[in-house]
């Protein structure tokens, strides 16, 4: 699977504008989300794949980050984030969570 093709799904079935999904070194955590500090606008999705064994993991993660920020303006790991998290990985868990996706 195409891990670009499922994000745009992700982003279509919850009505989220997609960002760019970029790949290189994140250090600690092994993926982050980049936004504008002031406005909390999204910018874009960093995930290290040498460092994550779980990439839907940590998609699904940064994936609740970015609709937490548009939708309560809010970054931190706190109940409104858990409870994204929650739902969005509880939707996608029929993917094979060590399914490797194809990444290009
Ligand atoms: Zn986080």
């Amino acid at each position: 699977m195409n891990i670009h093709g499922f994000y745009k799904t992700m982003c279509q079935n919850e009505h989220v504008s997609p960002i760019p999904l970029k790949f290189g070194n994140v250090g600690k955590g092994g993926a982050c989300l980049i936004y504008n500090a002031k406005t909390f606008e999204p910018l874009s999705i960093k995930i290290d794949k040498n460092r994550l064994d779980d990439i839907a993991y940590g998609l699904y993660h940064e994936f609740a980050h970015q609709i937490c920020l548009i939708k309560y303006k809010y970054a931190g790991h706190g109940v409104k984030f858990r409870k994204i998290f929650n739902y969005i990985n509880e939707k996608n868990k029929i993917i094979d969570r060590k399914q490797v996706f194809t990444i290009k």
